[in-house]
């Protein structure tokens, strides 16, 4: 039986692709007093966090983890500003939004850049990685891409990449902390997600991981990293060396380390099958309203984003504005998708029976 957690405060309904309801022991940790960022209690929390992002992430034992001040399009950022230099061939698994983000960063920071694609709603084949890896010297894939509600076949894809050399960097925002997720068996090099997604901490922090192939890839750069606030050698002064390097957001610090340790103590596995049970019941509950999954094969579908193909004659937008008078927020589509699908956010605190109950209780209302 799923268990609604507490919550200190009234909570308006989040069922969006992110952010997802604060966890209310993060909350809690918000309140807590300024400590300087190079005080010892703050080197100490850090180190905690290090360690649970290890666990969470899947990693060798002495991986270096860290959190960035920022987005997840931080995390995005620096993995291709450390990672290329101008020249450098990387391949792009490009089917969806965020996909396309990726190929637009790695090219910003010189690379030549091909991609592997799929029509919206499908995977990435791991055959035609392969078919196209080339001479690429990176790799670059979203695990769970938000846009479309596909989950990317990451071990198969990674299996691929590790037998040409290439690194491999994932973005991890709709899937870490709560799908199944291995860096050292699938052999990652290069992985980050948001605060604000399958942790239900505030935004505003992009936690990585880098492996020790990727740090000696950056060792060996002709060039310096070109984005200095996340250079992994500045990183590393802080996170490692415990020197000055920028000044971190301390009190988003406490608050993400509140919810990471509420995440590991339910357990990794626990909540898989929570969202997985959240996300299978909604698309139960949902399907005499005419609702169908948008992305067929089963196999394919991101328990922490559901698309929703919506019921022919529908109106989208005066459904949502109805929702949302009632205090619940739900996302629509992404540019060809608009009007199309409903993406509902799983992720964190709002995978939970209340949350899609009353979304339930709303439409049943509204739909009449
Ligand atoms: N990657 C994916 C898969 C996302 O879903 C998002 C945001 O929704 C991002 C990257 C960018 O994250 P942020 O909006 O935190 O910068």
């Amino acid at each position: 039986m799923l268990e609604d957690t507490p919550t200190p405060f009234p909570q308006h309904i989040l069922l969006t692709p992110g952010p997802t309801p604060i966890h209310p022991r993060a909350q809690r940790a918000l309140l807590r007093e300024m400590l300087g960022h190079m005080d010892p209690e703050v080197f100490a929390l850090n180190r905690e966090i290090q360690a649970d992002l290890r666990e969470m992430y899947g990693t060798a034992p002495e991986t270096f983890t860290a959190l960035l001040a920022g987005t997840g399009s931080l995390g995005m950022e620096a993995g291709f500003a450390n990672l290329v230099e101008p020249g450098d061939e990387v391949l792009v698994c490009v089917n969806g939004s965020f996909g396309a983000r990726m190929a637009e960063m790695a090219a910003r920071y010189g690379a030549r850049v091909r991609q592997v694609t799929a029509p919206l709603g499908e995977a990435i084949n791991p055959a035609d990685v392969a078919a196209q890896l080339g001479r690429a010297s990176l790799v670059a894939v979203v695990h769970g891409e938000t846009s479309t509600g596909v989950l990317n076949p990451l071990p198969e894809i990674a299996d691929v990449v590790r037998q040409s050399g290439a690194l491999l960097t994932v973005d991890a925002v709709t899937t870490a902390g709560m799908e199944p997720f291995q860096m050292q068996a699938w052999g990652i090099d290069y992985v980050y997600t948001g605060a604000q997604k399958c942790l239900s901490a505030p935004p505003g922090l992009a936690p990585v991981a880098i492996s020790d192939r990727a740090l000696a890839r950056h060792a060996a750069r002709r060039t310096p990293t070109p984005l200095w606030y996340c250079d992994f050698g500045g990183l590393r002064d802080y996170w490692v060396d415990q020197s000055y390097h920028h000044t971190v957001p301390v009190n988003l610090h406490y608050a993400f380390h509140a919810a990471l340790r509420a995440a590991l103590e339910e357990g990794l596995s626990a909540r898989q099958a929570r969202v997985q049970n959240v996300s299978q019941a909604i698309l139960a509950a949902l399907a005499p309203l005419g609702f169908t999954p948008y992305v067929t094969d089963r196999a394919a579908r991101l328990p922490t984003v559901l698309a929703l193909r919506l019921p022919a004659g529908f109106d989208d937008a005066a459904i949502r504005g109805a929702l949302r008078a009632r205090e619940i927020s739900v996302t629509g589509g992404l540019g060809p998708t608009a009007g199309l699908i409903w993406r509902l956010g799983l992720m964190g605190e709002a995978a939970r029976p209340a949350p899609y109950r009353a979304l339930m209780t709303a439409l049943e209302d509204l739909l009449g």
